[in-house]
């Protein structure tokens, strides 16, 4: 898909012939391939991943099939290093919190 969008740039590029990357046809192009990407692939940016990443880690604590409830959340942490450290780390704060208050 990455790759598509990449052909459909040089497209446009070569289409349009632009010159400077501030040039403002380019960047209306670059804000419709954006728009394009999201639509198509449905992923969640960072910030809305950010948002539910505690919910989803609960989940899993509670042993709840996470990845079936928040398929979208399940994609993005799998492609997304810096989400999935984030997520790995509030993961294991809470699983530690969770056996300290067990008891
Ligand atoms: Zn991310």
């Amino acid at each position: 898909m990455t790759k598509f969008i990449q052909k459909i740039q040089q497209f446009f590029s070569h289409l349009f012939g632009f010159s400077s990357p501030k040039d403002p046809k380019q960047q209306l192009v670059q804000g419709m391939m954006q728009a394009l990407q999201m639509t198509e692939e449905k992923e969640l940016a960072c910030e809305d991943v950010f948002e539910v990443v505690d919910q989803y880690a609960e989940m899993i604590i509670r042993g709840e099939d996470a990845s079936e409830i928040m398929p979208l959340v399940h994609h993005h942490l799998a492609m997304c290093h810096e989400c999935k450290d984030e997520f790995e780390m509030l993961l294991e704060m809470m699983q530690a919190t969770a056996e300290l208050t067990a008891d």
